[in-house]
């Protein structure tokens, strides 16, 4: 062997090894973009396994759709683990919730009535809505597993229904209608917009734990806390930095915001469908994803914070989920660190849809108007207001995901696909808790759970079920009775 050959053939192998080396060491990189809870998780997620992440973020602060209230309700942490997980990490304490706000409150005709008075004042509108309780429970019994919903022609059929064809069928009595089309376009969207299997299946995920423990504590400083102390743990983080186009090379992908390109080994992205449809990716989203982004429907549902002088309703409990016959919920009490009374209310689906065309302070005075109706002086002591708009916002474009009659059986876990390098996290990516902080920041954690195993050259296996999500039990989830289908589609 010649020594010209044994040097060279040392070359190679020292290069060869060279480059091994190198690939193995080098520092994995991400791009996030979008800054709501989502993408700071997967941020958070990625820096804690040493990789080097920048946030991307459009508007001018962090937290997206973490809304306005200054003391959020949060649901319990058999509710809500993922998040209570991350209040315990970052050491935000949720404050318990005094009983009475644990349970639903009513305000018809202007008149506040808790559960309780609602059974004396009214036995018929108590009763018919116990009914609507259970006929729900009985069509969340008949969806097995909710990370499964379409195991059957049955179940595919509920979701060709909407949720207001099968209210009709109830027939309750007009009262008992109207607190439960606000009970459900305020959780999720309009019945008449609403997959009948999309309900079921969220029924489902929820099975088994008491509405009481729906709004368990309150988080000072709300959601928005929660951001920023993700926010905090992040090295770099851009505001201001609406990212236009992605573009995926076959070792890295680079994200454009204005002229400047960022380069990373994988993206999450992580913005509401609305918003994504306006990125320009290369190479472009399955011909089933645009389809997705034209077809899946976001609730719709703005809040706005009224400032009084003082309390104008009076003793009025005003607090915990409220739902109201008159389309103003949900409503409660928040704090008023500046004195006086602040009231937040929702106005949901069809209700807020409508008064889009409305100027902000003539979508205000709608609603005092009303108000003032109830509790006549409200106007006089109105001092101002803050509003969300979440559906007029271009980078939200909707409230959150609220599955249509037809699109789970089409769109189904579409999200939690990569696309090459591209990685998808938001509320609407998560199975089974859209639309909720604990959905958001599930699927951070699942997006960067991800970027890891790619990086790693492992294949990505579909989530796997949480524990305590499937809680109920098997006999339970077979409780649909002899007939309730049948009768179901006459
Ligand atoms: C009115 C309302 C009430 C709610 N109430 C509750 C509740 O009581 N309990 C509960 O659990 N959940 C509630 N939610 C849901 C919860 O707030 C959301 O699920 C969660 O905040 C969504 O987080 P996200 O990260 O998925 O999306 P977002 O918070 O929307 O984050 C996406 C981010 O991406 C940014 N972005 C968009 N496009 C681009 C771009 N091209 N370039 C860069 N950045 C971009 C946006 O500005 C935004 O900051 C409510 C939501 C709303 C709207």
């Amino acid at each position: 062997m010649s020594a010209v050959w044994l040097r060279a053939s040392a070359l190679v192998v020292l290069a060869l090894f060279g480059s091994t080396a190198l690939g193995k060491d080098k520092q994995p990189t991400a791009i996030v973009v979008g800054g709501g809870l989502a993408g700071l998780t997967a941020a958070v997620e990625l820096q804690d396994k040493g990789w080097q992440v920048t946030v991307l973020e459009a508007k001018p602060s962090i937290g997206g759709r973490s809304g306005l209230a200054a003391s959020e309700w949060v649901g319990s942490a058999k509710l809500q683990p993922t998040l209570h997980a991350y209040l315990e990490r970052f050491k935000l304490k949720a404050l318990p919730a005094p009983e009475y706000v644990r349970t639903p409150g009513y305000l018809i005709d202007g008149r506040y009535q808790s559960q309780a008075e609602l059974g004396k004042s009214s036995p018929s509108t108590a009763e018919a809505l116990a009914r609507f309780d259970k006929s729900l429970d009985d069509l969340a019994a008949s969806v097995e597993d909710p990370l499964n919903p379409l195991t059957s022609h049955t179940l595919k059929s509920l979701d060709a229904m909407t949720a207001a064809r099968w209210l009709d069928k109830l027939a309750l009595p007009p009262t008992a209608r109207a607190l439960v089309d606000q009970r459900i376009r305020s959780r999720y969207d309009e019945p008449s917009r609403l997959s009948l299997l999309y309900l079921a299946q969220q029924a489902r995920v929820y099975r088994g734990l008491p509405d009481s423990e729906m709004r368990a504590a309150r988080l000072p400083g709300g959601s928005q806390a929660l951001a920023q102390a993700l926010g905090k743990q992040l090295k770099l983080v851009k505001t201001n930095a609406w990212v236009s186009a992605i573009v995926q090379e076959q070792d890295k992908v680079t994200v454009k915001v204005g002229a400047t390109g960022y380069s990373a080994d994988y993206v999450v992205l992580a913005v509401p469908l609305p918003a994504l449809g306006k990125i320009n990716l290369t190479p472009s989203l399955t011909a089933l994803q645009n389809k997705a982004l034209k077809d899946i429907n976001y609730g719709w549902r703005d809040q706005m914070l009224l400032k009084f002088k003082k309390p104008v309703w009076g003793k009025a409990r005003l607090s915990g989920e409220i739902f109201s016959d008159k389309g103003l919920g949900v409503l409660w009490v928040e704090p008023a660190l500046k004195g006086g009374a602040n009231l937040l209310i929702n106005l949901s689906g069809d209700n807020a849809r409508l008064m889009s065309a409305f100027g902000d302070r003539q979508m205000v005075d709608q609603v005092l108007i009303r108000f003032d109706t109830f509790y006549p002086g409200a106007r006089e002591q109105f001092q101002g207001y803050e509003l969300r708009r979440y559906g007029k916002d271009a980078l939200v474009g909707g409230a959150y995901l609220a599955y249509g009659p037809g699109e789970i059986s089409q769109y189904w876990r579409l999200w939690e696909k990569p696309l090459g390098r591209v990685l998808f996290a938001g509320e609407h990516t998560d199975a089974l808790y859209p639309g909720t902080l604990e959905g958001a920041l599930r699927s951070g954690q699942r997006a960067a759970g991800q970027a890891v195993d790619l990086f790693a050259g492992k294949s990505l296996e579909p989530a796997k079920p949480a524990a305590k999500a499937v809680a109920a039990d098997k006999d339970e989830a077979k409780g649909g009775k002899p007939g309730f289908f049948s009768k179901l589609f006459d």
